[in-house]
């Protein structure tokens, strides 16, 4: 570093002379407004924070790089999908979901798992979670859902009544409340967790066929969790202990790293499927669609600076590349607005020349001109408009989707599957968690909805019993209820028991 740049100086590099003491009229006297660094410092210092992200606030993030190992391009045309062996850089974020930027990496919540692709086409995102579910499957429901997570109008307190209130009057919750409850809810560190698109995407070949799929991003360190009681004790030893530990472990060569595993499914195939394939609500059982291993993502760099990179990183499941597109699920659709439409809020219209946001391997070429914070040459003396023959860029005819049929006439539809929410959970508690899961999910709502009020208890209590009836009397007795009126509650006939246990 050269003896100039070792200087002190203001934001506009003018040098400074003395940074302890104000310019004061007197040794005594107040302090004089020509003291033009103190403004310019304090003026800075007042605007240093930027609206805190409404869900996902507090996050940790690394760079690294992605590999392909398999070939996929009888699916997809993605340029960084191309060839085994390609490489391509990564930045990811990952976080809790309903704490304010302070808040403790131990709560129970689920976590978001973002990855932005620098690729030679320009940026992909993917913006998934550690659950391969969701809560709800219209977005017309998202700001309420969210309330109920966050604090009380009126005390500003989390509270156990509006939480599960709107739960227990959400039945199609059930699946991601059980695997949020279940110690998948409090995973031990970043590196132990997986990552899932949870929402159905769409991946199109170079001859146009498309496919539907998912995406799952296992954690090569193996699945670990916290229990109810070690999350407490971890909230309160350390509120940061996951965001410390990727950093450490980035730091002392220890680079975590997940394999991409899809599942494929044919566009005809989905038609008929026994689940509708675009409720996020539910998962493909992998004994209908194994995932294939695709690709291996590695981080291996951490931030420089934080705020720079991973406060800034702005992901948007809107940012595609070509040979990736998007299904009709009604919540991915939703958050193609909402995401964009929060970085311009927090970030601005031009949050994609932030050098973690930009497209680094593909540099833009458009004709979005102006705004704040336009911090490149703006298109320099460039036409800035379409169509010109001044030989401004031009839209690139492989670059567009091919086209995809839809039907039906417009009203606010409901999906039409069979009422099939219990289904899935009910398997997850028979068929895959062992006797210690079960045990630990039960005393983990058990502790938690002991907090509401009895009518909400005995509601949620019986949704869990559709699911599973020995689930659902186990909750009820750890919370006192009377087994039986959950049973009328739940006000299931033989029939559609045994309907929900054959699927
Ligand atoms: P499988 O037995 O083939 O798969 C079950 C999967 O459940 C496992 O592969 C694992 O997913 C995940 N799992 C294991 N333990 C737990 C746990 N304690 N909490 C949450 N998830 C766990 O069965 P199916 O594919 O038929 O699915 C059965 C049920 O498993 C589903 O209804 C769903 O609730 C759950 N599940 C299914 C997933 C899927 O994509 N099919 C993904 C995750 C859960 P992983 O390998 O991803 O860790």
């Amino acid at each position: 570093m050269s003896e100039k740049k070792k200087k002190m100086t203001n934001a506009f590099g003018a040098p400074i002379g003395d940074d302890q003491n104000s310019l004061t009229a007197g040794k005594r006297g107040p302090v004089l407004m020509q003291d033009v660094h103190v403004l310019e410092k304090l003026g800075h210092f007042d605007r240093e924070r930027i609206p805190e992200r409404v869900v996902h606030a507090k996050g940790a993030g690394a760079g690294g790089y992605f590999e392909v190992t398999a070939d996929v391009t009888k699916y997809t045309k993605a340029n960084f999908l191309s060839e085994v062996g390609k490489r391509t850089e990564v930045f990811a974020r990952f976080s809790t979901v309903g704490g304010e930027k302070g808040s403790a990496d131990a709560e129970r919540d689920p976590r978001g798992f973002a990855v932005k692709f620098y690729t030679e086409e320009g940026n992909y995102d993917f913006v998934g979670n550690n659950t391969p579910v969701f809560f709800i499957r219209d977005p017309l429901k998202f700001p309420d859902f969210i309330h109920t997570q966050k604090r009380h109008p009126a005390t500003n307190c989390k509270d156990a009544d509006m939480f599960w209130d709107f739960l227990s009057l959400t039945p199609e919750s059930t699946h991601q409340v059980k695997i949020l409850f279940s110690d998948r809810g409090t995973p031990a560190t970043y590196r132990n967790m997986n990552g899932y698109s949870s929402h159905t995407y769409k991946w199109y070949n170079e001859g146009g066929e498309a496919f539907w799929v998912k995406y799952h991003f296992k954690t090569d360190q193996g699945i670990k969790n916290l229990t109810r009681q070690e999350a407490a004790e971890m909230r309160a030893k350390d509120p940061d202990h996951a965001t410390r530990d990727l950093y450490d472990a980035i730091e002392r060569g220890d680079y975590p790293s997940w394999t991409l595993e899809m599942q494929i499914m044919s566009v005809e195939a989905a038609e008929k499927y026994r689940f509708d394939v675009f409720d996020v609500t539910k998962v493909w059982p992998h004994g209908d669609y194994p995932p294939m291993k695709v690709g291996k993502l590695v981080l291996n760099r951490n931030p420089e600076n934080y705020f720079a990179e991973v406060e800034q990183a702005a992901f948007a499941p809107s940012t595609l590349v070509p040979g990736i597109s998007l299904s009709p699920d009604k919540m991915l659709q939703a958050r193609l607005f909402s995401y964009h439409d929060t970085h311009i809020h927090r970030l601005g219209p031009n949050y994609h020349l932030i050098p973690v946001n930009s497209p680094k391997n593909a540099p833009e070429t458009s004709y979005q001109r102006d705004g704040f914070m336009r911090t490149d040459a703006n298109g320099g003396g460039g036409p800035n408009y379409w169509p010109n023959s001044f030989g401004g860029p031009a839209p690139d005819i492989a670059a567009k989707e091919p086209p995809f049929e839809v039907a039906g006439g417009a009203d606010r539809h409901p999906y039409t599957h069979p009422n099939d929410d219990f289904v899935q959970p009910g398997n997850l508690y028979r068929d895959v968690m062992t006797d210690e899961d079960r045990a630990h999910l039960v005393g983990n709502i058990v502790d938690h909805l002991s907090g509401a009020q009895k009518r909400i208890q005995l509601r949620q209590a019986a949704l869990f019993y559709k699911a599973d009836e020995e689930y659902g009397s186990r909750v009820a007795e750890g919370l006192g209820l009377d087994v039986s009126e959950v049973e009328n509650l739940a006000g299931m006939t033989k029939e559609e028991r045994e309907w929900a246990t054959s699927q």
